[in-house]
């Protein structure tokens, strides 16, 4: 059997993505200024970015949707550009050197909209009363101009300016708020890298609802393999959700062990890589919750409770640690973020007192033995990126992971894989280094036979 090995962290153009990005030069920060008008969904922007060009440029391209440019200034000289297609190509009036550090200024204006993808719209979405972000894979650029690639992982500070009745909830730590007249401006700051797409604001009704840890239920769920005695403090992460004010009972409800889970996912996956997690519930109904840096987005049909909804609050907080803390060098590794983030619904299930991370591994195997086989887990192909079978087939090849290297070995791989990348870039091969520093045997096989031949292997015992 031929084996398709996947290089790692690359320089080129994303695969499944080639017109995304500019791989020329990376991002280190970026300062967004954002004024937004809800009813006319109206939005005059100035974004600041600074980047460093990794090779010499005469010119370069930015991501950005259909908007009107006011003016392009590249280190605070007005810069030549050409903006079609989403891209934004800039002509600094001075060639840019190899290593050059340089800032980009872009004001723009206009009413954003969701860009359009096989998925549906994608990135700024305008609501009934205020608007919401959910980029995944390439949605960014329909609220600013940016390098949009997962890999070009930079901080943020992000400057929003709405009529003062709106909350604005976006990645990072409140740093200001201040109302003039009838308007404020709320100014985030997000100081670990962070990946474009996971970048977002919801602006809404919304009322802030802290969600504080329960004491601990003496002889619950302790995971036995996951290290040290003590359950680490969730209380140094602040965990708020903003909610809708109809919903908040719901929320309460719902969310309650949401601060356990922090704790064990703590123990189990290492420190909690962000200052802060907060949970929006729009005031709409979402296909899917998703994930942003220290954010998750939910829809008003993920309240309820019971298992199908419990699991996807696990879902949503594990890709803190797997795909916003350690993130993929490209769009043919995500498996890695969603593989892990099913596997952690599993294993809280298991920890909660639920059903056995194996009984789910049973019956996601039962599901996929019925389903057809033709898909990879690594380099899936962009139209099965999001393909439920990845994520069920991900979270068994994680299994399959902890079946071969014993409890012990597991959980420490998982905590130092983690450790190892917090805030970095990975590919599947550096998992599979990485792992095999745990166990004797060689994972070789195991990664053959799970991530990239199609055939669904057996049932790890
Ligand atoms: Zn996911």
């Amino acid at each position: 059997m031929k084996s398709k090995h996947v290089p790692p962290a690359v320089g080129g153009p994303d695969p499944y993505f080639p017109t995304s990005g500019d791989h020329r030069y990376r991002v280190h920060r970026y300062e967004l200024a954002l004024d937004y008008r809800p009813g006319p969904n109206r939005l005059a922007g100035s974004a600041r970015l600074s980047a460093v060009a990794n090779t010499a440029l005469a010119e370069f391209a930015l991501d950005l949707a259909e908007f009107r440019i006011g003016r392009v200034l590249v280190d605070g000289k007005a810069a030549r550009y050409t903006h079609r297609g989403g891209k934004l190509r800039i002509r600094p009036a001075k060639a840019l050197g190899a290593g050059a550090v340089f800032t980009v200024e872009v004001h723009y204006t206009g009413n954003p909209r969701p860009v359009r993808s096989p998925w549906g719209g994608l990135g700024w979405e305008e609501l009934t009363e205020g608007a919401l972000v959910a980029s995944q894979p390439v949605g960014s650029p329909s609220w600013f101009p940016c390098n949009d690639r997962p890999a070009d992982k930079a901080t943020y500070q992000i400057a929003v300016t709405t009529p003062s009745p709106f909350t604005v909830v976006a990645s990072g730590r409140l740093l200001t708020r201040t109302t003039r007249a009838s308007s404020t401006t709320w100014v985030y700051e997000q100081s670990a890298p962070t990946s474009p797409y996971l970048v977002t604001v919801s602006i809404g009704h919304y009322v802030p609802v802290p969600l504080t840890a329960r004491p601990a239920q003496p002889g619950t769920g302790q995971h036995p393999h996951a290290g040290a005695g003590h359950l680490p403090q969730a209380g140094h992460v602040s965990q708020s959700g903003y909610v809708p004010r109809p919903l908040v009972e719901a929320f309460t409800r719902d969310f309650a062990r949401q601060p356990e889970m922090m704790a064990y996912f703590t123990q189990a996956f290492g420190p909690y890589p962000f200052g802060e997690y907060a949970v929006v519930v729009a005031d709409e109904e979402l296909d899917v919750p998703v994930e942003a840096q220290g954010v998750a987005t939910f829809g008003t049909n993920h309240l309820g409770g019971g298992w199908d909804r419990e699991r996807l609050i696990a879902h949503e907080l594990a890709h803190q640690w797997f795909g916003n803390s350690v993130s993929i060098a490209d769009w043919r590794h995500i498996w890695l973020n969603e593989g892990f983030a099913k596997y952690a619904e599993w294993l809280w299930s298991e920890h909660a007192g639920g059903p056995a991370a194996a009984v789910h591994a049973a019956a996601a195997h039962r599901l996929l033995a019925g389903l057809p086989q033709d898909l990879r887990l690594v380099d899936p192909g962009r139209k099965l990126m999001f393909d439920d079978r990845l994520y069920q087939r991900g979270g068994l090849a994680v299994h399959a992971l902890r079946r071969a290297l014993g409890e012990d070995a597991f959980f420490a791989m998982l905590r130092d894989w983690t450790g190892a990348n917090r805030h970095g870039v990975v590919a599947t091969a550096d998992l599979l280094a990485h792992a095999s520093r745990y166990t004797a045997a060689p994972l070789g096989p195991l990664f053959e036979a799970w991530l990239e031949r199609p055939e669904l292997p057996a049932l790890p015992a």
